[in-house]
């Protein structure tokens, strides 16, 4: 039997219909840019595996790193105890970080990242002495799958059964160049009528929005009003973070600083889970106190796992290589060069990017998920390409370490597809 048949027995896949959509793809290898499957095709990851893989799959760096660490330190209780790669790491993030960051604490996905973002700015009100209920978000975020994190994502099929029980929200507009003084005076209508703790926010590009882009000068000034209003700036940097703006982070363009940062995917380079959400040091003074329940109580069992912590060391070494940054750089400019030549082709509505992301909007309209969509994604993958088109929007988010060779194959099939639709 294939490992794609014995996969239908027990498994049960995420955000997957298994009705509509009964099978997989079983894949036995990964290198580079390069997936291979159980019947030997071979794909180019073109969204590095979700935006994780950034320095390649199997990234010997890393991956000699790790292996090592393993040898010496697998796993302690992070309650007590502490170790040298949690340390080494939170050092070495403060040096990259924006400048106001100054504390480091560590979860195991994106989604709970989010939650303890938005639980310290919670709680860091209530430390205060202050009542404040409502968040504030964009509208179309998306920001995980756990509640909080749920309740300040848009509205969809990821979050739309749990409704009733979101925390209360409150959505905005993005600022798209024209309309901050709109969303200013929506803010002050808000702060009038509610109490606003918290502003969560994905800064200049909204992922699972299909890479839908904003505009930095209007995020900053909503953020001085947050700043202005002592509500809590959380940056959900989970997708943005470590190099992919073309800035190792996307609060790097914006004046005003959020007061706390979210950070997984590629923090470790694909190679394990962990996340971190990071704040100032006036966020961390409002939990120091003689009295114990003003603590922030939130822990996961894996915390600062020193194996992940090692891998995200040698991520961030990689990062900052000349030959990963010179790599963004070029990868920046050939994506400008290849908007050019398709942004005139009829079936392309717009082409947008930012950094080493690049989107395109059919002309065409198609639902999430429909038909249409998995037609673009088969060809895509008959082609040997790994791309997963949101709605009719196609994306490359590819690893910095992707050939030009590669990636004109990549940009090849997509202008395939578009001849052919
Ligand atoms: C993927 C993502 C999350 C959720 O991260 P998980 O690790 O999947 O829980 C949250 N925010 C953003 C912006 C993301 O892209």
């Amino acid at each position: 039997m294939t490992l794609k048949d014995r996969d239908k027995k027990h498994l049960w896949h995420p955000l997957t219909q298994h009705k509509l959509h009964p099978d997989t793809i079983a894949i036995t290898k990964a290198k580079g840019c390069v997936l291979t499957d159980e019947d030997g095709h071979t794909y180019i990851d073109a969204i590095a595996s979700w935006y994780t893989s950034m320095y390649g799959h199997c990234n010997d760096h890393i991956t000699n790193r790790v292996s090592a660490q393993m040898q010496c330190l697998d796993q302690v209780v992070f309650s007590g105890f502490t170790h040298e790669p949690a340390i080494k790491l939170s050092e070495e993030l403060i040096k990259i970080l924006p400048e106001n960051q100054n504390k480091i604490f560590f979860s195991d996905n994106g989604s709970t990242s989010v939650e303890i973002g938005i639980k310290m700015a919670l709680q860091y009100h209530v430390n205060k002495g202050e009542k404040r209920n409502t968040l504030i978000a964009f509208e179309g975020g998306f920001h995980g799958d756990t509640f909080g994190a749920m309740s300040v994502s848009g509205l969809s099929v990821y979050n739309g059964p749990f409704e009733d029980f979101f925390l209360d929200v409150k959505r905005i507009p993005t600022p798209n160049g024209n309309n901050h003084k709109d969303i200013l005076r929506l803010l002050k209508s808000i702060i009038e009528q509610n109490d606003v703790a918290g502003f969560v926010y994905e800064p200049l590009v909204q992922g699972a929005a299909a890479m839908s882009m904003h505009d930095a000068n209007g995020l900053n000034l909503i953020l001085e009003f947050c700043k202005a209003h002592h509500i809590v700036t959380v940056a959900d940097e989970v997708m943005t973070g470590f190099g992919k703006t073309g800035k190792h982070f996307a609060s790097l363009y914006m004046e005003t600083k959020p007061d706390i940062i979210c950070l997984s995917k590629a923090l470790t380079g694909g190679l394990l889970p962990m996340a971190i959400t990071s704040c100032t040091q006036d966020i961390y003074d409002a939990f120091y106190s003689d009295d114990i329940s003003k603590g922030l109580f939130h822990g996961h069992t894996y915390s600062a796992n020193p194996l992940a912590c090692t891998a995200a060391l040698a991520g961030i070494e990689l990062l900052q290589s000349d030959t990963i940054q010179n790599n963004i750089k070029n990868i920046i400019k050939s994506h400008h060069a290849f908007g050019d030549r398709i942004k005139k082709h009829p079936k392309v509505k717009s082409i947008r990017q930012t950094g080493v992301i690049f989107a395109l909007d059919l002309n065409i309209e198609m639902s999430r998920y429909g038909n249409l969509r998995d037609q673009l994604y088969n060809f895509f993958m008959s082609r040997g390409v790994f791309l997963r088109p949101l709605g009719n929007t196609i994306y490359i988010q590819a690893p910095y370490i992707i050939t030009p060779h590669e990636l004109d194959k990549v940009y090849q099939v997509i202008v395939d597809a578009l001849n052919t639709l």
